[in-house]
């Protein structure tokens, strides 16, 4: 038998387990969420940088896109009358480092140098060009190797005459597009095939390192786009993990300590069953049935009491659903088995006096019950004849019917207790084929007084009848109910009427037509309900 002991420590087992599953799934919650949201907030910011910085590119070039035509007109004027207005004009536009005046492919007015004599084609390839162009370039002329952002605006139709205006890049990506690491890594401007980084300066080819992941943005007022090096919203998020362990700690701690309050309750419950059982704190009872034919007592049903230290008297109909619940019946019908054989000796030694047992039908699951009635009842050779109460509100569907047929066959009778209250289809009455029906005592509370119910105990009574199958009427209070099942054939009656459930030692004096059990026991009326 599974004792005391190891069941305490299987149900402080099962609560451990229980705290511990909420603390890591309260670990793993916290984690996970954390992941994805800072995952997300990192990507929101990475997009809104590279934005960002387009926008910066866009509001520098605006303004010398504004003055286009004001500074290709003044292509072909002498050098001397235009230089202190272009001067003026390089000044006022802060980003510009020099403005150049090309005529027929010469760059011929420098705002920085005056008079020049340079051929443009042989100091940017590319230019002099029929359209406007924004290029990346190295200086050749003010700060020689420094990179620039080049912007010319053609002022003739071939393309030969134009102004090229040449942007500080450098200068205004240490300004603008100063990186955030970790988030950024560097900042990349393209113009058509050529790439501009703080670190890698003015190139033809990007080159990218292993953990570089690339975010892209292109202006949607001039030809050049920004790339933003990152190493990404997830491999952040992810090295932004162990600095929420503190908070996700606690968290799971705190769940786990509120899950341990949670269950106690239910498990001291369960706890004080186990330990009623190993302190045989439980009591047999037993309430006799009587076979009015003969007006003899012809069996007893067992029914258990609880006489708990520390609750009180506790009614079976608060612990038996508990025990159900906790998979405790099964153990808890063992000790009634048990008890009831070591008290045999109270009752008639003969195979017509009965003891009634009441079991639940998950006691039936792999062969369970059948073990145990071998071991503690069969074991112990009683002449009584063994009656297994299955009540009907319980799921008789799963009761597996070869079980009964063996129980059968060793000579054990099978009784559905609570007759008529159960909501299941007949069909089960054919497969389990029990020897008895006990109507339930509400249907027997109902003769004379509702005539529904009284109805339905007539039919429940005609059926019993036609499968020819025993019936026993419980709950009989008043002669007027006994009359009427005698009348209509029930001959084996239960209840108050002939006696209350007394304990099993006192059967005898009952039995022998002494005084009639007390209607409480140690002061206590019967049954006290939680
Ligand atoms: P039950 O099997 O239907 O047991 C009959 C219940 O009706 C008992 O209540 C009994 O005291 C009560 N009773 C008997 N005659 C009368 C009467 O004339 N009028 C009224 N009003 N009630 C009467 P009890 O002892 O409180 O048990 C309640 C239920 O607890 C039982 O119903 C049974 O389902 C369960 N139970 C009790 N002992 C055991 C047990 O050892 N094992 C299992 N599995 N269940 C048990
Ligand atoms: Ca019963
Ligand atoms: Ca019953």
């Amino acid at each position: 038998m599974l004792t005391a002991q190891n069941l305490i420590m299987g149900y402080r087992r099962k609560r451990i387990i229980v705290c511990l599953l909420v603390a890591l799934l309260t670990l793993l919650l916290t984690f996970g969420l954390r992941f994805i949201s800072q995952r997300s907030l990192n990507q929101q910011r990475i997009d809104a940088y590279a934005q960002h910085a387009v926008e910066s590119l866009d509001k520098v070039l605006i303004p010398v896109a504004g003055k286009r035509h004001e500074l290709t007109s003044l292509v072909g004027q002498p050098c001397e009358n235009v230089h202190l207005p272009m001067r003026k004009l390089a000044a006022a536009l802060q980003t510009l480092r020099s403005i150049a005046l090309v005529k027929s492919g010469v760059l011929y007015c420098s705002s920085v140098f005056g008079d020049r004599d340079v051929i443009l084609s042989e100091r940017q390839p590319g230019l002099p060009d029929p359209a406007a162009k924004l290029l990346l370039a190295v200086d050749q002329s003010l700060i020689k190797g420094s990179p620039i952002l080049i912007q010319w605006y053609p002022a003739s139709a071939d393309g030969e005459d134009g102004v090229l205006l040449s942007i500080n890049i450098h200068l205004l990506s240490s300004l603008l597009l100063e990186p955030q690491a970790p988030l950024i890594k560097r900042v990349i401007v393209s113009v058509g095939r050529q790439y501009y980084s703080d670190s890698q300066g003015v190139s033809e080819q990007l080159r990218l390192a292993d953990d570089e992941q690339i975010v892209t943005r292109s202006s949607e007022l001039f030809p050049f786009a920004i790339s933003v090096s990152t190493p990404g919203a997830t491999a952040l998020a992810l090295a932004d993990l162990p600095a929420q362990a503190p908070l996700a700690v606690i968290l799971s701690l705190l769940l786990a300590a509120v899950s341990w309050i949670a269950t106690a309750g239910r498990v001291s419950f369960t706890r004080e069953i186990v330990l009623g059982m190993h302190k045989r704190e439980f009591e047999l009872y037993c309430q006799p049935q009587l076979d009015t034919r003969t007006q003899q007592c012809n069996g007893v049903e067992i029914l258990l009491r609880w006489n708990n230290p520390r609750l009180g008297w506790i009614s079976p109909e608060v612990f038996i659903p508990v025990a159900e619940r906790e998979n405790l019946i099964a153990p808890l019908t063992r000790y009634v088995i048990a008890e009831t054989v070591r008290q045999l000796h109270y009752f008639p030694r003969s195979p017509h006096f009965h003891i009634g047992i009441n079991v639940a039908s998950s006691h039936f699951l792999q062969g369970a019950l059948l073990r145990d009635v071998n071991q503690y009842w069969f074991a112990a050779h009683p002449q009584q004849q063994l009656v297994l109460e299955l009540t009907e509100r319980d799921n008789l569907q799963g009761v597996d019917y070869r079980l009964v047929r063996e129980l059968h066959r060793k000579g054990v009778r099978l009784a559905i207790d609570d007759f008529g209250t159960g909501s299941s289809a007949l069909s089960w009455l054919e497969q389990l084929r029990p020897d008895i029906l006990k109507i339930d005592k509400s249907f027997t509370n109902a003769i004379g007084t509702d005539a529904v119910n009284s109805t339905v105990t007539d039919i429940i009574i005609a059926l019993g009848q036609r499968l020819n199958i025993e019936l026993v009427a419980e709950g009989v209070e008043t002669p007027q109910q006994a009359h009427y099942l005698r009348l209509h054939g029930v001959h084996f009656l239960q209840g108050y009427l002939y006696a209350r459930p007394m304990p099993v030692a006192e059967f005898p004096r009952w039995l022998a037509g002494g005084s009639p059990p007390p209607k409480a026991h140690n002061g206590h009326p019967l049954p006290v309900i939680l």
